[in-house]
């Protein structure tokens, strides 16, 4: 049996609503769930397999898109949030009780200063972003899976459409490098 991805990608890719608002992600608390309210469409989704992202049990790969940080706010059970490493670049808030990330936000200097990253698989709402692609994937040996298993993932990741990389996508690659290269000089600011 193919092992599962992510349980919103196993049965294939859902094309979102590019015209969609936004709406509400909740944790998995059965009761005073923190909830968190995006006013927009996510952007840059994608699968991810590195070790930081919350996924949801037994998946290989988180689904994680960005949103600029004033669209989002905490909007019930504030209280129940905390930071899971207050040294990560990414500062992820994650509920205390079911321990499911809400949103990771860049607080320092950083070349996705301004965005939040946030699971839109938290939301009842079906209209977001699809993903685009999938980043990190050897990262999910370091966790455990075993290398035989690789060309599979991947071929299962390009027959969904979500083109596989070892890092980011050459975009938000180039993205980071421009970024890079402005603070440094190198590029007109
Ligand atoms: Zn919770
Ligand atoms: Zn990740």
């Amino acid at each position: 049996m193919a092992p599962s991805l992510h349980p919103l990608i196993d049965n294939g890719v859902t094309k979102g609503d590019a015209s969609f608002a936004g709406g509400k992600l909740q944790c998995l608390c059965s009761t005073n769930p923190v909830e968190v309210t995006l006013t927009s469409n996510v952007a840059h989704n994608h699968v991810c397999g590195c070790s930081k992202c919350w996924k949801p049990a037994g998946a290989l790969f988180s689904l994680v898109a960005v949103v600029p940080k004033d669209k989002l706010s905490v909007t019930a059970n504030a209280d129940k949030l905390q930071i899971v490493d207050s040294s990560a670049a990414i500062q992820r808030y994650a509920c205390k009780e079911c321990g499911t990330h809400l949103y990771g936000r860049i607080e320092k200097e950083h070349p996705f200063h301004g965005l939040d990253f946030v699971h839109v698989e938290l939301s009842d709402k079906r209209e977001w972003q699809e993903p685009q692609f999938a980043a990190f994937v050897s990262s999910i040996i370091e966790q455990g899976f075993a290398p035989e298993g690789m060309d599979e993932v991947r071929g299962k990741l390009k027959s969904l459409g979500l083109e596989p990389y070892d890092a980011l996508s050459p975009r938000l690659m180039d993205a980071i490098a421009t970024w890079t290269a402005k603070k440094a000089g190198k590029l007109p600011a």
